[in-house]
């Protein structure tokens, strides 16, 4: 993507600002993995439910996965019948299980208890699986680890080998990685599958492996493809994986403009017209984004700082090779995931607009009106 070309286009910011051929030259990865293992893909929407998204990703993928009954919603308007929607989450509730069980495909229940108090009121048409805790760990942070300690998320894979349970399911889920760059966890994960269920495995349909896997940045898939075919042959499994940030987050950009510029015990703070609430995980793991400008060897350290009053609203310290001035524009790169889908309005501020860059074209697609908030924040 020309970022230049972007800046001198852009007629709005923040502006959040997608591109589409880095969507599609992921999606063709994906594509092509699918005709070569026979493997199906899922979108996993959460990451970034953006309809525009949902549209270019349908033609490439068997369906989407999804977390609750509103994901669900606008998985099922999207596809409209063309395509499958998985559910798995520790949160369904009694109130919105009639309705969300009509839309669903595949479930994966959470739990031996979820899966007692709803699989009876499931509908014929869904295939009942259940999500397994493998108890390996791949990420140093217990925050991303869905197999920490006192997991709240799938079945510990003790119990569910001492239960009858997998003689009543169709499938297995797990997901247990965040940001993988190589298969060297999900071969492990499979190892211990097999090691626990053996030949019961043939009894399933469906083995999900979940998301996590950055597809795009892998270079070998041989590895991938050769644990697909021998699942397929030893047990006719069909199996599913559902990708969310590797499918968009190297597409996802957020431009903003320096507002101002001071000096503070002696560093140089420029405030910018975005904050980490256009991109809470800055905030809520304390990273420091990827800037396009930044030039590590550039002799202006600046703190880029967020428009809100909270003190902690900070980007970090980076460094260019001309001083910042106010009114330049900026871009963090590989925002695409996780980004717009936690971003609030806190202090009133709003949300960026929204840009697809599409044959050499930028295209505005949302513009979030005053009225949007108001009719958050004004009593009924
Ligand atoms: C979040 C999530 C995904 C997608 O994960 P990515 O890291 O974005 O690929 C897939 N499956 C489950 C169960 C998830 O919770």
């Amino acid at each position: 993507m020309d970022f230049q070309l972007i800046k001198n286009n852009l007629s709005s910011s923040p502006a959040f600002v997608l591109d589409a051929e880095e969507i599609i030259k992921t999606l063709k990865v994906l594509n092509t993995l699918r005709h070569r293992c026979g493997c199906k893909v899922l979108y996993s929407i959460k990451t970034l439910p953006l309809s525009t998204v949902l549209e270019i990703a349908k033609p490439f993928v068997d369906g989407f996965s999804v977390s609750s009954l509103f994901e669900a919603r606008l998985a099922d308007e999207i596809l409209a019948g063309q395509g499958g929607i998985h559910l798995t989450t520790p949160g369904i509730r009694p109130d919105e299980w009639d309705e969300m069980a009509r839309l669903l495909t595949h479930i994966s229940f959470n739990s031996i208890t979820q899966y007692q108090r709803f699989a009876s009121a499931t509908q014929a048409q869904t295939s009942i699986g259940l999500r397994v805790n493998p108890k390996l760990s791949f990420v140093n942070d217990d925050r991303f680890d869905p197999c920490r300690q006192y997991s709240k998320l799938g079945v510990d894979i003790d119990r569910l080998w001492q239960s009858s349970c997998l003689d009543q399911v169709k499938g297995l889920h797990f997901h247990n990685v965040f940001a993988a760059t190589d298969f060297a966890p999900l071969i492990k994960t499979l190892e211990k599958l097999r090691s626990y269920f053996g030949k019961n495995l043939s009894q399933l349909d469906w083995l999900n492996l979940g998301g996590g896997y950055l597809f795009n940045q892998i270079k070998g898939h041989r590895p991938f493809i050769d644990l697909v075919n021998r699942l397929k042959n030893d047990f006719n499994l069909e199996v599913y994986i559902e990708p969310g940030k590797a499918i968009v987050g190297s597409a996802g950009h957020i431009v903003t403009t320096v507002i101002d510029s001071f000096v503070s015990d002696g560093k140089t703070v420029a405030i910018l017209d975005t904050s980490v609430n256009h991109n809470p995980e800055v905030f809520e793991y304390q990273l420091q984004p990827e800037l396009h400008e930044h030039d590590p060897k550039g002799r202006n350290a600046v703190i880029l700082a967020g428009c809100t009053c909270l003190a902690g609203d900070v980007f970090g310290e980076y460094r260019f090779s001309k001083p910042l001035a106010v009114g330049e524009k900026l871009v963090f790169k590989n925002v695409g995931a996780y980004s717009l889908i936690k971003a609030n309005r806190f202090n009133g501020y709003n949300l960026p607009d929204i840009y697809m860059f599409r044959d050499q074209q930028l295209k505005k697609l949302k513009h979030y009106p005053y009225q949007d908030y108001r009719r958050q924040w004004l009593a009924d």
